[in-house]
């Protein structure tokens, strides 16, 4: 057919699908489609001028599997492909990411023995990708939350406390959660506290996302699916353009 036959750059077609995502976004709100789009491009813009670049982290991972949830599901086995979807994402609307992990593996130093000492050796390897990203990027983290009972379910964003954009990040990705996926979820954005390492000591804008309770079986069910799973990706990339559009 003669229109697949005009030879798109590959810039061009990477613009073109930023484009078409960054709309998405903006349909994902809701009412305000039109105006969030035209945010949304200018945003775009901004983003594809080189700022900001994200580290993402896919929570746990190797024998570090996280919470287990109520059918068994295993929390590493939903964080890194949520993750990884985020990242096509992010990196077609034009940011420049980074992974903490992209094999389902912790990331210690081989002379970590224990169990412990393969955690803490995790963590510390973790912080230190996040320090090497410089002052001008951003950090999100993929979990899944787990709580007594079945009767929490939602997503629920995290942020650190030490630099103020933190909390307007995960405003923004707690907002574009809701409004796709969950409208009757009523949580707000909380502050960390020393339990979230990374966030604790994090100096750049850094956010954790509980995408879902595995601890729920409905929600669980929902977590497992790759569609989902697209989807709750698209909506955090969604919350990263809208907060680089409000700066
Ligand atoms: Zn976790």
């Amino acid at each position: 057919m003669k229109i697949i036959q005009i030879h798109l750059q590959k810039n061009q077609l990477i613009k073109i699908l930023a484009l078409a995502l960054a709309f998405g976004c903006a349909v994902g709100w809701g009412m305000h489609k039109i105006q969030r789009a035209s945010q949304a491009t200018g945003a775009l813009l901004a983003a594809r001028s080189g700022t900001p670049a994200l580290l993402l982290d896919a929570g746990h991972g190797g024998e570090d599997g996280g919470a287990v949830g109520v059918d068994g599901t295993i929390e590493k086995e939903i964080n890194l492909p949520v993750a990884q979807k985020l990242e096509i994402y992010l990196r077609a609307l034009g940011y420049q990411t980074e992974m903490t992990r992209r094999e389902d593996k912790a990331i210690y130093d081989p002379s970590a023995k224990t169990l412990r000492e393969k955690k803490v050796s995790d963590i510390h390897n973790r912080f230190a990708l996040l320090e090497q990203m410089g002052e001008n990027a951003l950090f999100i983290s993929i979990h899944q939350n787990h709580f007594t009972g079945e009767k929490y379910h939602g997503t629920q964003v995290f942020y650190s406390k030490n630099n103020p954009l933190s909390q307007a990040l995960a405003k923004a990705v707690q907002a574009q959660a809701v409004a796709q996926l969950q409208p009757e979820n009523t949580r707000q954005a909380k502050p960390s506290g020393t339990e979230i390492y990374l966030l604790w000591h994090a100096q750049i804008p850094a956010v954790l996302v509980e995408c879902g309770f595995i601890s729920n079986y409905a929600e669980t069910q929902k977590l497992k699916q790759v569609d989902y799973q697209n989807k709750m990706a698209f909506s955090i990339a969604c919350g990263v353009l809208d907060y680089t559009s409000a700066e």
